[in-house]
């Protein structure tokens, strides 16, 4: 304790309050002044100047120590200012927090089982078991006691003690792994319990594991054969990988009211896992499940960027402060880095120290937003750190080391969904982007053609479809040779994506072809950006390597209206537009006019 105030104390000398450095260094220079009074000869003048100065450094230190209110209403925002230390700043604030950390847990085995027959009844019922029950080693090592069960209504099994000698137990044991029995004999049932024996038809029992160690069963008990698939596999040693995490915890298991929400939300979680889950509906899963099981203010998600040391913020649930959806920040600086670097939780029950406060993002941070209570886990996958998690609140020492754990658990049984989700988003992008330009290919810009048609349909808003073709790009090729005209085409890409809006759809439609979805209604502001793309092309010259390339496009643009019956149609009009902007003499924009296309 001695050592930890220690360093506190430490950290409050190396904080100082603002102003107090510019009333020590006046007080110097009026001091060396006064002394020697540079430039007055009269003797009077120079005891009035003294004076002046003694007076106007008692004003100073006045204002500074008894009027404190004046300094605090100047400084106002600035007032709580971030601290300053750069040594050891990991190991501080990580000391820190442990200063803070409070310890209001519960240690009771009446809560543990309670924990665990909440836990079982949502295992049972997930399973469509009759029965579900956990096994925990006892210390002689060849006993296994029951201590936590769920039994459907209307039956009732007396679960006894059971040997490890026993033939299913000893198999898991042996295998370490999943085990199922599909075809549960009546001497085998007997080995669990003593009544109800004949009604017992499938078995799965699945190892409890600590470090390694197998400390517990859980066991699944159905009165139908054939009960258990090799599919339930993943979802069964999730629920086991709970109950070790509980085991750990033991100490520290949340109030019976929060049980029942942590129960579903694990459940939920363990089905996530299951399914293929896109990455913002595992990211809402969580952040929901934490909203019902949290008091907080803020919650906010990040995820490092792939293979840099930075992190953006990918959610942000409550206050809204300067860090927001889209902010990045360096896993070299403060809290939320310090998380995902260390692939560590943190817990602070007060991030404001007196006036000042432990920055969560960045050294430059200026002010707290009244945010008390932080806690933070990491969102693994393995070893891996992908991000961590967060939950602050503006009350300070509401979070202790059971919600610590809570949240840990959470991260840490989403790892597995989002690494997936992750990599999928990275399966689905490659299959939708153009390598060479970066833009939407074919396949992405069909989609969302079919997309934007259908909306366009709902909402009565038309929209426009552009038709871009480079002209006469086969001369272009045998002039300056394919690797420039790929070059280009890159170029070409840019500037189509730069001349009109973030809501517009830009994609490669093949070859040195592109097309752009545009939304507005009016074909007059089409006719507008299209003009733009136009210029922004023909008017200028590209450099490649100190040599100027120009090149112009033909542009057709189709407006969406009723009478376009399906995509085929709108492209067939915005390519009949483009072929007679052709025509008419290349590097123009035409659009599609029914009269003069029939
Ligand atoms: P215009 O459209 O003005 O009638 O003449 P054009 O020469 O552009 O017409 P055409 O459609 O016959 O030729 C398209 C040329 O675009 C053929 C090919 O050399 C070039 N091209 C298509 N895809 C690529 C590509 O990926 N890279 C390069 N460098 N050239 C390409
Ligand atoms: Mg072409
Ligand atoms: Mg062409």
């Amino acid at each position: 304790m001695q050592k930890k105030l220690k360093i506190l104390n430490n950290l409050t000398v190396l904080i100082r309050k603002p102003g107090e450095k510019t009333v020590i260094l006046l007080f110097f220079i009026l001091s060396i002044y006064g002394f020697f009074v540079f430039g007055v000869e009269n003797d009077t003048a120079k005891l009035s100047i003294r004076i002046i100065i003694v007076l106007l450094f008692l004003s100073l230190l006045y204002l500074r120590y008894r009027k404190y209110e004046f300094f605090e209403e100047i400084n106002n925002k600035n007032k709580i200012k971030s601290e300053k230390h750069n040594e050891k700043d990991d190991e501080i604030i990580k000391r820190l927090a442990d200063q803070f950390r409070i310890g209001t847990e519960t240690d009771s085995e009446a809560a543990f089982e309670s924990y665990l027959n909440g836990l079982l009844l949502i295992i049972n019922s997930t399973f469509v078991g009759a029965a579900s029950v956990v096994y925990l080693v006892y210390q002689d090592k060849d006993t296994l006691i029951p201590k936590g069960v769920s039994i459907e209504s209307e039956k009732s099994f007396n679960f006894k003690e059971i040997s490890t000698d026993v033939k299913i137990i000893n198999e898991i044991f042996k295998k370490k792994e999943v085990i199922i029995k599909n075809k549960l004999s009546e001497e085998e049932a007997a080995c669990f319990f003593d009544n109800g024996i004949g009604s017992i038809k499938s078995f799965l029992g699945v190892p409890i594991f600590i470090e390694g160690e197998i400390v517990g069963i859980m066991a699944v008990f159905s009165s139908t054969k054939g009960a258990f698939g090799d599919g339930d596999n993943d979802l069964v040693k999730n629920f086991a990988d709970v109950i070790s995490r509980t085991i750990v915890n033991y100490n520290s298991i949340v109030e019976s009211e929060t049980n029942t929400l942590l129960f579903s939300s694990f459940y939920e979680i363990s089905k996530g896992l299951n399914s293929n889950l896109k990455f913002d509906e595992i990211i809402d899963m969580l952040v929901n499940i934490i909203k019902k099981v949290f008091e907080y203010d803020r919650i906010s998600l990040s995820l490092v960027k792939e293979s840099s040391f930075i992190a953006i913020i990918k959610r942000v649930v409550g206050q809204v402060d300067e860090f927001e959806e889209g902010y990045e920040f360096s896993l070299d600086e403060r809290l939320n880095g310090w998380v995902i670097r260390k692939n560590k939780p943190i817990l602070v029950s007060n991030l404001e120290k007196g006036e000042y406060f432990i920055p969560r993002y960045t050294k430059k941070e200026k002010i707290n937003y009244d945010l008390k209570s932080f806690i933070s886990a990491p969102i693994g996958y393995y070893n891996k750190c992908l991000g961590a998690v967060t939950v602050e609140s503006k009350k300070a020492n509401i979070y202790g080391g059971r919600h610590e754990n809570v949240l840990v658990m959470l991260a840490n049984n989403i790892g597995a969904a989002l690494e997936r989700s992750i990599i999928y988003q990275r399966l689905e992008s490659e299959a939708t982007i153009d390598e060479m330009t970066g833009l939407y290919n074919y396949r992405a810009f069909k989609f969302r053609l079919y997309e934007e048609i259908n909306r366009a349909k709902r909402s009565k808003q038309n929209f426009c479809l552009f038709m871009i073709d480079i002209d006469h790009f086969k001369n272009f090729n045998d002039e300056y040779g394919h690797l420039v005209g790929d070059a280009i085409l890159k170029f070409i890409g840019d500037s189509i994506k730069s001349s009109v809006r973030n809501i517009d759809f830009v994609a490669r439609y093949g070859g040195e072809e592109f097309v752009a979805i545009v939304l507005t209604p009016n074909i007059e502001d089409a006719e507008i950006s299209a003009e733009r793309i136009r210029g922004s092309i023909g008017d200028s010259n590209y450099k490649i390597d100190s040599a100027e390339y120009h090149v112009t496009i033909s542009l057709g643009i189709a407006e969406y209206s009723g009478e376009v019956k399906d995509e085929e149609g709108l492209i067939r009009r915005a390519d009949e537009a483009m072929y007679k902007a052709k025509k008419t003499g290349r590097n123009r924009v035409i659009v599609y006019n029914e009269e003069d296309f029939n």
